[in-house]
């Protein structure tokens, strides 16, 4: 095993079936491939370009309906667009548009109506429009259904007022998925509703928060009077706790249910320092050996997962994934760490304020950078502890915990 070796076998899937799809959906979605780099070649076209047209080509997410980015097609087949289209060398906006890519659009998708369809997904696939994702509030991380930011209606629009927390790139985002109070009265999960507001509005207020590896990926979002047009309501009113719910199981699937090539990505980078900082013990190489056979459990536990999924939103299976890209990306960056000896504890710049362009899930930068940041990991996109919960209750069928407030309007649930 070496980082050397050629990834390019594994990347690709061995047959149509092992990403539950026909040969003939197969051979469709090679010949609109072929096609596009033809017509639009990666290295002459400029980015939103070459992205445009993958989204008219049905190539941005190929399970999505025609005229909507996609072929209708099985999602197990957006392994081989992205393989091929990393292969051609092709622009991809997911990483500074990570909350649009991976959240926004499925979920403008299964409750937009048409015109919020037509109006957002294609400049969300090019990344001209960023989006950022406004659930978590001071006092609602976990419990994110006890949100308190309240809007409330006037005529043909809706006047919010509130505070959240954590939201990741709010800095660069155009548009904000927001989760808002519309009635106190009702027990906390029917009380809610969901909406897409204009982060560049009036009112609406982005400060930076600093993080561990000194930068400022997230911010905090204050709503003072800000008016949304009803129209940029998503689905009814009081339904937003389940539209929510559509954007935390794709967001689970966006940041752990990745299938990137073999020996790529974060175990990758532990080959590397590991090749970079001999000697070493056999402790040491027992703990990358066993990183390595589990990085490649969930790969293919990933790969397995998305072709057997159908269209739609993911099911707990996501939990699976984020935990587990959680919990080893922690453990692989202690070992990058360790392996260093006094250098990992050597922080790579003057650990200066930035604020980035795009959030690193994981790698991207220094390892001993990537360490600090892999904590946030088991926090981010619901903690470790609440995927265990989920997994308890939904996959093994476990007793629920005890759910005090789960029938009292929220109004009457004491806060501190
Ligand atoms: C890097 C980063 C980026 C983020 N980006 C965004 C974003 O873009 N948008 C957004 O809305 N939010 C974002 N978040 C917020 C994130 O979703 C919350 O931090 C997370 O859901 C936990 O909420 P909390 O911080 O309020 O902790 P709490 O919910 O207060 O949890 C504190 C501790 O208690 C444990 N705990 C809580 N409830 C239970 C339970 N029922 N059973 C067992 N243990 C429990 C938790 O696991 C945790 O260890 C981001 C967070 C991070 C770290």
């Amino acid at each position: 095993m070496s980082a050397a070796d050629d990834p390019a076998p594994f990347d690709r899937p061995t047959s149509p079936a092992d990403q539950g799809a026909s040969s003939a959906d197969d051979a469709l979605v090679r010949k609109a491939l072929a096609t596009l780099l033809r017509d639009h070649p990666p290295g002459e076209t400029p980015t939103a370009a070459f992205l445009g047209a993958r989204f008219d080509a049905g190539l941005a997410w190929v399970s999505f309906p025609p005229g909507r980015g996609g072929m209708g097609l099985s999602p197990g087949l957006q392994t081989v667009v992205e393989a091929e289209l990393r292969r051609a060398g092709a622009p991809n906006e997911a990483d500074r548009n990570v909350i649009g890519y991976g959240m926004a659009a499925p979920t403008i998708l299964a409750h937009g109506t048409e015109a919020q369809q037509d109006r957002f997904l294609r400049p969300l696939f090019t990344g001209e429009e960023i989006w950022c994702q406004l659930f978590s509030e001071p006092g609602a991380g976990s419990d994110v259904a006890g949100l308190s930011t309240r809007a409330v209606r006037d005529g043909d629009e809706w006047v919010v007022n509130g505070q959240k927390v954590w939201t990741t790139l709010a800095h660069t985002a155009r548009w904000g998925l927001l989760v808002a109070r519309t009635d106190p009265d009702v027990p906390k999960h029917r009380g809610l509703t969901y909406f897409v507001v204009d982060m560049h509005g009036p009112g609406v207020e982005v400060r930076p928060l600093r993080q561990i590896t000194g930068e400022a990926e997230f911010n905090e979002v204050f709503f003072s009077d800000v008016r949304i047009p009803d129209t940029d309501r998503l689905d009814a009113v009081g339904a937003g706790w389940r539209v929510a719910t559509t954007t935390l199981m794709n967001e689970r699937v966006a940041i752990g249910g990745g299938v990137p090539a073999r020996s790529s990505g974060v175990i990758q980078e532990a080959m590397r320092v590991w090749g970079e900082t001999p000697p070493h013990t056999d402790a040491q190489r027992e703990r990358l050996m066993r990183l390595w056979v589990e990085a490649e459990v969930a790969r293919l536990t990933n790969m397995r997962a998305r072709a057997m999924r159908r269209a739609g939103t993911p099911g707990p299976e996501g939990s699976v994934a984020k935990l587990k890209g959680a919990e080893l990306n922690k453990r692989v960056y202690e070992l990058c760490v360790d392996l260093m000896g006094m250098q990992g504890t050597l922080f790579p710049t003057h650990y200066e304020m930035r604020r980035p362009d795009r959030a690193s899930f994981s790698g991207g930068a220094d390892v001993r950078h990537n360490f600090l940041r892999s904590r946030a990991n088991s926090i981010e996109g619901g903690t470790s502890e609440i995927m265990r919960n989920i997994l308890g209750e939904r996959v093994l069928g476990l007793p629920g915990e005890p759910r005090a407030d789960k029938d009292l309007p929220w109004s009457q649930v004491p806060r501190s």
